[in-house]
């Protein structure tokens, strides 16, 4: 759709925040139009065919929480199936270099370890979730690792109430055909500019003034849903300066989680569903999913720093990595057995710069910050803004629906 030279309501990025708000205003009266630097809808939600058989889910691939997700019933209404198998986190299969005993004693290390930040929580003095970390816990290492998967980062650099404030009913439930085609379909019926990059937004004036690469655009009011890397790096700058918002950006980084997908020779040999972590003792290490969905591949999962150094390296890195820590637990052969066949690199894509969006210790109140409305004229969503349901999908479409009640509700 070209760009038209004024609406009531510019919505700034087709993630699930933005689809979100233009879903919910689709019957307000209010002409729309949904403003999308890349060529495609979904932002960090994207699904690829990795191969003819095998759906890979770049982004987004849990319905995490999902007895509260908005999404479930998006995608019974759109006859999208949902998978409810339950995840095989905690197992490790054939007990790889990880027997079932010691299992037990780590989760009951990463139990106590989240107790202990939860009771700390309850104090309403924030500070690290590091500090939670029983000295010389042997397990420490292997909590941090799942703290890289959970927040994108190490536990020195997350709030621990933040972390208490986060929702998470224990349900999690996949898409069959993959999140980021979900997020295609829900956002199939709005009004979309791709290639449209914004880079300044005034709101000086009675209408908000938007520079983008496919020209200007004047609305009457505007919703940002962009991530927090980008508004704390003012890669769209406002005028007036809103410093209030990008130092909110800044207390709320997104951390970094990477994916990569394996073709799997001879599949058989693995259980449907299955799981393994790279190794026990270490923090840098990868998560795998065997043969999600019965498909003929392995996922592997990857976050924090290790992550960010794998992706440093260049791309096929993770790759390695993977198939290395896999043939380190399985054997040899694992080696000719593995291709890699895709593979994520959020922190290098220009409109994403990382994953998901944790605080840093002192900042959980960030969030209502950054999603506070600026004279009723500028309003905020993205999952980063989401009190209780941030870093991810579900949690940036509702923030993006909250924004739209406040829109039609708002005078200016
Ligand atoms: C590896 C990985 C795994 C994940 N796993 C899960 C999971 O299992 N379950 C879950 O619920 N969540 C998960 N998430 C998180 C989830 O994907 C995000 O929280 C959610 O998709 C964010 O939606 P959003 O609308 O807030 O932001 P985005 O999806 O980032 O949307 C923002 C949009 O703004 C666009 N944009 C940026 N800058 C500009 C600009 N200047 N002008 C115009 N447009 C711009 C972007 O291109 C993008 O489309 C995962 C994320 C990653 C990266």
């Amino acid at each position: 759709m070209s760009l038209p030279s004024s609406v009531d309501v510019a919505i700034i990025g087709a993630g699930a925040a933005g689809l979100g708000a233009a879903r919910a205003l689709e019957n307000s009266g209010l002409s729309v139009m949904v403003l999308e630097a890349r060529d495609r809808v979904g932002g960090r939600a994207h699904t690829v065919m990795a191969a003819p058989d095998i759906t890979f889910d770049l982004g987004c691939g849990w319905l995490h929480s999902a007895d509260r997700n908005s999404f479930v019933a998006i995608a019974e209404h759109l006859d999208f199936d949902i998978d409810k198998t339950r995840p095989p986190w905690r197992e490790q299969s054939f007990d790889a270099g990880f027997p079932k005993h010691e299992r037990a004693d780590f989760i009951k290390s990463l139990d106590a370890f989240y107790d202990r930040a939860e009771a700390a929580a309850k104090t309403g003095r924030d500070s690290a979730a590091s500090r939670y970390l029983e000295f010389g816990n042997r397990w420490n290492p292997m909590i941090d690792a799942i703290s890289t998967y959970v927040n994108g980062a190490e536990l020195d650099r997350v709030s621990i109430l933040d972390m208490d404030a986060y929702e998470d009913t224990e349900i999690n439930w996949r898409v069959r055909r993959g999140y980021g085609a979900l997020m295609t379909a829900y956002g199939a019926p709005c009004p979309l500019a791709f290639n449209c990059n914004v880079t300044r937004i005034d709101h000086s004036g009675q209408c908000v003034s938007i520079e983008t690469s496919q020209g200007m655009l004047s609305a009457g009011k505007a919703i940002v849903t962009v991530p927090t890397n980008l508004i704390a790096d003012e890669a769209i700058r406002f005028h007036p300066a809103l410093p209030a918002k990008v130092d909110a950006a800044r207390g709320l980084p997104l951390g970094l989680a990477d994916k990569v997908m394996l073709a799997l020779d001879q599949p058989d040999a693995l259980p449907k569903d299955g799981s393994l972590r790279g190794a026990t003792m270490r923090t840098a290490m990868g998560s795998f999913h065997l043969r999600p969905f019965g498909q003929p591949c392995i996922e592997g999962y990857f976050g924090g720093r290790y992550a960010r150094e794998l992706e440093d390296e260049g791309p096929g890195a993770l790759a390695a990595r993977a198939i290395e820590e896999i043939s380190t637990l399985l054997g040899s052969d694992f080696r000719r057995k593995l291709k890699p066949l895709a593979q994520s690199r959020w922190a290098h894509d220009p409109f994403a710069r990382g994953s998901y969006s944790h605080a840093l210790p002192g900042q959980a109140g960030m969030r209502a910050v950054l999603a506070a409305p600026v004279d009723g004229r500028l309003f905020f969503a993205g999952e980063a803004t989401s009190p209780n349901f941030f870093s991810t999908a579900h949690g940036a479409r509702d923030s993006g629906e909250r924004a739209a009640r406040e829109v039609m509700g708002s005078k200016a």
